[in-house]
């Protein structure tokens, strides 16, 4: 068996230790002769994970009782309609800062619903290279809330300071970085993350929400389209993807195996280190577009002279084992996502396969 180092964007690497896990459990899952996926949604080992994943999460956030765990499908794409849905009306307003590619997606949704104000805006001919200083931002006066996104996966940005977004409940997009660092959850009303980044598998959605911001929603919304319906239901008024929701939780106990987010930041921290260093000390070969202050994390975009030599670059690291480092296509370029699954040796890795081809091919 042959593991690769894998860069992808999402869906992405997950710990090694959950994988095996599962891999165990496969076949027959806490003695019920069956697979996760194949017991009921009713039954009492169901019941006990998936609140046990709510739990996990709860603790590893530092979330107390005020805080709902809500268990969605249909990708953070779906929260972008949902949450104007439930929150927006023809006559109010919601504050956005449009930071990258998935901010202007869910700026999209918004205006559907109601009156959308661009509180800032940092798109500069067609491209995302930082984040907003806090004197940019200019927030309107009633806001029924404001959204940001901390991590802007495809253009490699992330905020490096956490505003002040006023009085009006906060809503953060955090599918690219959710638990790969400490955050202040008590300047948050409700985040999201599509669970594909750092959190598990696709078909899960994990949306935690404050039960004051809750009780504004709008009534009469389609049922499952309604996060009172959710919330109500612990998630379980129709089926919820189980198998999803099963390799969510074993990605929240690895986590707190591993010590919680003060630890995971301590690795990240360390291997986005070796990886900027390996760009900025290249001499110019390798060039990261995004400004110092603003830099992902978690996706780390850099250039080389050419295309044609990133097009030789990805080619060669697949061939060392080193996979998904293409750039998205709206940007081009290299983009290794390194997140909370990948190990310091697993950079440390691609550094050398770096050194190496930049020597190879000046
Ligand atoms: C990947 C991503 C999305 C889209 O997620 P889907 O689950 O595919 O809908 C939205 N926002 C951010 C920040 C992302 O990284």
């Amino acid at each position: 068996m042959k593991r690769v180092i894998n860069f992808n964007a999402g869906p992405a690497a997950l710990p090694l230790e959950v994988l095996e896990k599962a891999q165990s459990e496969m076949l027959d899952w806490r003695g019920t002769g069956m697979s996760v996926m194949e017991v009921s949604h009713r039954g009492k080992e169901y019941d006990e994970m998936h609140h046990h994943a709510m739990q996990s999460f709860k603790e590893i956030a530092g979330m107390d009782d005020s805080w709902k765990i809500l268990f969605c499908t249909g990708g953070a794409s779906t929260q972008f309609a949902m949450l104007p849905m439930n929150f927006l009306t023809k006559d109010k307003t919601a504050d956005y800062i449009s930071t990258g590619h998935w901010s202007k997606a869910a700026i999209k949704e918004a205006k559907r619903f109601g009156n959308v104000h661009i509180a800032a805006d940092t798109e500069s001919n067609g491209v995302f290279t930082r984040i907003p200083e806090q004197n940019e931002i200019k927030l309107s006066s009633n806001p029924v809330y404001v959204h940001m996104t901390s991590n802007n996966t495809i253009f490699g940005t992330q905020w490096q300071y956490w505003p002040n977004l006023g009085t009006a409940p906060v809503v953060c997009d955090m599918s690219s970085d959710i638990f790969s660092r400490p955050f202040p959850v008590e300047k948050f009303s409700m985040i999201y993350a599509g669970a594909q980044k750092n959190l598990g598998p696709s078909g899960v959605t994990v949306v935690a929400i404050k039960e004051d911001f809750l009780e504004k929603v709008a009534t009469d919304l389609p049922t499952m389209l309604a996060y009172k319906t959710y919330a109500e239901n612990d998630s379980l008024y129709n089926t919820p993807p189980c198998f999803s929701i099963y390799i969510l939780d074993l990605t929240l106990d690895w986590i707190k195996n591993v010590g919680g987010l003060t630890a995971i930041e301590k690795i990240n921290k360390e291997k986005q280190e070796i990886l900027y260093k390996a760009i900025d000390n290249s001499n110019g070969y390798y060039r990261c577009p995004v400004e110092k202050n603003s830099r992902s994390w978690m996706n780390v975009v850099f250039r080389l002279p050419t295309e044609e030599l990133e097009e030789k670059f990805v080619k060669e690291a697949k061939n060392a084992g080193i996979i998904g480092v293409k750039g998205h296509r709206s940007v081009g370029g290299i983009r290794f996502s390194i997140y909370n699954a990948s190990t310091v040796k697993h950079v440390k890795d691609a550094v050398a396969f770096m050194d190496d081809f930049k020597i190879k091919n000046k």
